[in-house]
């Protein structure tokens, strides 16, 4: 336990007004007497476990400062606890602990202060990832979406431990730290290292008696209903992330976030060219010709173009009447024209193109003289 015992100046065996150089050296020979690497004395544990907490706080210089003015008492004010004592101190003893060719920091100290820095791999659980296609209509307005997904959950009836109750019995492996320690014998030392009991997984705990909901894997698969947000003018391809709303990992215990990817959905009508919209509309030439005003469905109400003769070769580009972008304001939407010969002439119309196209003949014939000859 931290804070109680003898006057930290005292166990490493130097002066109060000593440098921190002094402090170091006085603590790498003490250690080098007392791991329990090199020393397996019952005692050698306790005194290495004294010298490494005074040489935690006497080589902190706020630590120290308050070991100064006011004590272990003070201390135990700033500090929670061992963890809390070493914590920021890890780099200082592991270049000692390189040096001196122990295991590594972490391992001797998660033996000597239980559980110090050390827990069973707590790890992000895994993220599931699922398309979702929506129509140009929703990407245009926004607004909500729901699917059904089928997934695996927390099974609730055992909170995931895969025993019904009291089922559970501490792991025989491990003996319930849900730590595994191997030494490797490298000569004049050991290495000390610390991993996840293969047995329990880290829990700690097996299981006695399964659960019957869950037949002991402790998930169930459930269809969640899951609603989210078309953010209005999303990309195709873009991602949303709902936390905590994928599949279970049973790894981690959680389930992990959902990652939504739009597909959008190709339209009969529009085509989207990043923010703008672009629509083709079928024209005959008399129509282009004379300029007819042609009104037409988009996405949110009727809009209205008068053509003209130029908007054969370049769209007719109506501004700020595209798709909505993410960042406020709306693209354009862009008119293209399709000369559009009709498929069955009326004999009005053979008789009114054949007397133009007598017209036009002689106009096109000079053109085409000036041009071709
Ligand atoms: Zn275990
Ligand atoms: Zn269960």
């Amino acid at each position: 336990m931290p804070f109680n015992g003898e006057d930290y100046y005292e166990i490493l065996g130097v002066p109060r007004n000593a440098s921190k150089e002094e402090i170091k050296r006085a603590y790498r020979r003490l250690a080098l007497k007392y791991h329990p690497d090199r020393n397996k004395s019952p005692e050698a544990e306790e005194m290495f476990k004294k010298i490494s907490e005074a040489y935690a706080v006497l080589s902190d210089d706020e630590k120290r400062r308050i070991y100064d003015m006011y004590g272990k008492a003070g201390l135990q004010g700033q500090y929670a606890g061992a963890e809390d004592i070493f914590r920021g101190s890890r780099s200082v003893f592991e270049e000692i602990f390189r040096d001196l060719g122990f295991g590594d920091f972490e391992s001797i100290f998660e033996r000597f202060f239980g559980g110090f820095g050390w827990r069973p791999r707590e790890r992000e659980p895994i993220a599931s990832l699922v398309d979702v296609e929506v129509t140009l209509e929703e990407v245009f307005h926004g607004g909500e979406k729901r699917i059904d997904l089928r997934l695996r959950d927390v099974c609730r009836s055992c909170g995931g431990t895969g025993a019904e109750a009291g089922g559970l019995e501490i792991c025989p492996t491990c003996g319930g730290s849900g730590k595994k320690v191997t030494q490797r014998n490298v000569g004049f030392a050991f290495f000390t290292t610390v991993t996840v009991c293969n047995t329990c997984g880290g829990s700690g705990k097996v299981v006695k008696r399964r659960c019957n909901v869950c037949g002991g894997r402790g998930y169930v698969e459930v269809v969640d209903s899951i609603s989210f947000p078309i953010p209005r003018g999303v990309e195709e391809g873009e991602v949303i992330v709902l936390r905590g709303r994928g599949d279970l990992d049973p790894e981690a215990g959680r389930r992990g976030d959902l990652h939504i990817r739009f597909k959008i959905k190709p339209h009969p009508v529009f085509r989207r060219e990043g923010s703008d919209l672009v629509l083709e509309i079928p024209v005959s030439p008399s129509e282009a010709v004379v300029g007819r005003k042609i009104r037409f469905r988009t996405l949110d109400g009727y809009e209205e173009v008068k053509l003209n003769p130029n908007s054969i070769h370049q769209p007719i580009i109506l501004r700020g009447r595209g798709m909505p972008r993410r960042n406020g304001g709306r693209g354009d939407l862009l008119v293209y024209l399709r000369i559009k010969i009709p498929d069955k002439l009326t004999k009005e119309q053979r008789r009114i193109y054949g007397e133009l196209a007598s017209i036009e003949a002689g106009q096109m014939d000079e053109e085409r003289r000036k041009l071709l000859s």
